[in-house]
């Protein structure tokens, strides 16, 4: 007998070196979600983007025969923030909120500083990750094509295109070796579970978009799948902003990783002077421009969701809320006193990190 488990959105996180180009590549594939949709599918959340697995499937339709993919996610869930300064506040107990990165290196100019400091924050937060080796379409030579599969695109390359972006590969290859992964390029890895898969990619002309949307969310169901099981108890978080908002005050922006978040729900989080615990008023997603029932603020209010989401929290009293601090929702008063002392733990630990850069 076959078990049916749902699964959540695997959370992405987009790390890389300075101009490597995390923001470009972010933007491309926010861009693919808003016009391969279908019609009422949301993709805007708070801090996050989501990209529907009904846009991956037509995505990597032409890969077929090479990424079968039969999606049991519902989708990917990008956080909208690259860079390992946000990465650092999404921590939860025992790791990263983030089930999954990509890691963007420039294939013209390979592993730079911020490469190495990235690499090391995922192995010390064990976030598996592929390589998106991007630029591609600045190897000389290179004829772009348009959105297409890295695949068809690196067919009609010419011989000496095609020897000069395994050179690249190569040599990001061996720097990956130099820092204990073992890596190939994705056509030619055997087992995903012991080598880091490369990308070759373009943000600027969505060149191996297809590939890398289609490995990520394969892989990730595939290898993440215990992680990934949804819970149906109360939602855990983590804090990304505290913003004063026209309307509606303060308001904390939060990635839910666990659980169903509801409106009413009583939460517990960390503040400058200890643990807050407050009731929420509403909860926040940014409105469809043509949703003529938006308030002034431009966000629309939802009774609940589950977890993976980005949304935005409005209660009393989150004045003094810290970012990458953790949020529980308390179902029962019992539970407080394990719960304020969790996100003691943890506040100790983002101070101490604070401190010790
Ligand atoms: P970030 O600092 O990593 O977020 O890098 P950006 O996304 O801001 O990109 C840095 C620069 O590289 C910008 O001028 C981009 O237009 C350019 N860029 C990014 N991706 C590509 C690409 O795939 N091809 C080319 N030719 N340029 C790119």
């Amino acid at each position: 007998m076959t078990q049916v488990t749902r699964l959540r959105q695997p959370i992405v996180v987009v790390l890389g070196h300075v101009d490597h180009g995390k923001t470009t590549l972010l933007d491309k594939i926010r861009g693919t979600a808003v016009v391969k949709k279908e019609p009422g599918e949301m993709t805007q959340e708070v801090g996050a983007s989501f990209v529907p697995s009904s846009v991956i499937e037509k995505v990597a339709l032409p890969l077929k025969s090479i990424i079968p993919v039969k999606l049991e996610i519902p989708g990917l869930l990008f956080i909208d923030t690259p860079g390992h300064e946000l990465f650092s506040n999404l921590r939860r107990r025992g790791g990263s909120v983030a089930d999954i990165a990509i890691l963007v290196v420039d294939i013209t100019e390979g592993f730079q500083r911020q490469t190495i400091e990235s690499l090391e924050i995922l192995k010390d937060k064990k976030v598996p990750f592929l390589v998106a080796a991007n630029k591609i379409d600045r190897i000389p030579g290179w004829k772009p094509m348009e959105n297409e599969t890295f695949t068809k695109s690196f067919k009609s390359q010419s011989a000496s295109v095609q020897r000069a972006l395994d050179n690249y590969v190569y040599k990001l290859v061996m720097q990956l070796a130099e820092q204990g992964f073992n890596a190939e390029r994705f056509d030619r890895v055997r087992d995903f579970t012991k080598y880091v898969t490369i990308v070759p990619v373009s943000g600027k002309t969505g060149e191996g978009l297809p590939e890398l949307l289609a490995l990520m969310a394969g892989l990730t169901q595939q290898y993440l799948k215990s992680r990934l099981r949804v819970a149906e108890g109360p939602a855990r978080g983590v804090i990304l902003e505290v913003k004063e908002e026209q309307g509606l005050g303060h308001t904390i922006d939060v990635i839910i990783y666990d659980g169903i978040l509801k409106r009413n729900d009583t939460i517990a989080l960390g503040g400058l002077n200890g643990v807050i615990i407050t009731k929420i008023r509403n909860i926040l997603l940014p409105a469809p421009l043509q949703d003529m029932r938006v308030s002034k603020s431009g966000y629309k209010s939802i009774e609940e969701i589950s977890a993976a989401a980005g949304v935005k929290i409005s209660a009393p009293g989150l004045e003094e809320a810290l970012a990458g601090s953790p949020l529980y929702v308390v179902e029962k008063e019992e539970k407080l006193p394990e719960i304020r002392k969790a996100i003691e733990d943890e506040l100790s630990k983002v101070r101490f990190a604070r401190n010790s850069t």
